[in-house]
């Protein structure tokens, strides 16, 4: 498919989306052409995208990066969700050998030394994992929401990944956290008992830290540096094509 065809699916695709709930617009990408997947870091606005997944017996294949770094509550949560919903989430992990140089170069926990260090532990962790979560998917289904930080604030329900030839599908783009969280009480979803500890952002056990009362919500990630457009590299604006304007100011 052509950049400018991906660009015009992914913007009728958007405007669709709009229109529906959340099942709808979960249903309606389910329902396409091509493999769908959703890949899930096992936080809140995940929980209920899997929810919906498995309540509605949707046709999407449920994916982690299990990188081998998670909090004890995040690998307990993957069960207990599977256990709940009937569904299996293919659990992805980085290569041995990736590892192996990594710790060779920087050292286990190198990232806190630099940017650089800690965006290759982010890369043989996550990116190459994903890369092969991803592989032959024409849909990719993230809980990112405009309102988890500045970077995302502009999050559209559908946009093209030029980088990696699909459409990526951001179904809870325009629900605010208070919206998550009565709908997670409202269908007894299980989440990780980290985030009534302060820790609404949950990534890798050595890089995610509880946040103080007042400050963003993903404060807690990657706390040590210094830009405020930290992210793992999962999301990154530039491998993306956003059909939606910069209006205003989420694994
Ligand atoms: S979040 Fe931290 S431990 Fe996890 S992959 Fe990135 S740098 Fe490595």
């Amino acid at each position: 498919m052509t950049t400018q065809s991906l660009e015009a699916k992914a913007k009728a695709l958007n405007d669709e989306l709009e229109t529906l709930d959340l099942a709808g617009r979960l249903a309606r990408v389910a329902g396409l052409d091509g493999r769908t997947v959703f890949t899930t870091s096992l936080g809140i606005e995940d929980q209920v995208i899997t929810a919906a997944i498995g309540t509605n017996r949707l046709d999407i294949d449920v994916v982690t990066l299990e990188t081998g770094r998670l909090f004890n509550e995040t690998v307990a949560l993957i069960d207990e969700t599977e256990e709940t919903y009937g569904i299996v989430i293919k659990r992805f992990h980085p290569a041995k050998a990736d590892v192996d140089a990594y710790v060779a170069q920087y050292g286990m926990n190198g990232f806190y030394e630099s940017v650089e260090a800690r965006h290759a532990c982010c890369g043989v962790r996550k990116l190459k994992p994903l890369a092969r979560a991803l592989e032959g998917a024409s849909y990719w289904i993230t809980g990112l929401r405009r309102g988890q930080s500045g970077n995302r604030a502009t999050t559209p329900f559908a946009e093209a990944d030029l980088e990696r030839g699909l459409i990526k599908v951001n179904p809870l783009a325009d629900w605010d956290i208070e919206t998550i969280r009565a709908y997670v009480a409202a269908e007894a979803i299980p989440v990780n008992s980290l985030h009534s500890r302060g820790y609404p952002s949950i990534g890798c056990e050595p890089c995610t830290r509880a946040i103080k009362p007042g400050e963003p919500e993903r404060a807690g990630r990657w706390w040590w540096e210094n830009d405020e457009k930290r992210e793992c590299g999962l999301h990154v604006a530039e491998a993306t094509s956003s059909i939606i304007p910069n209006t205003s100011g989420a694994a």
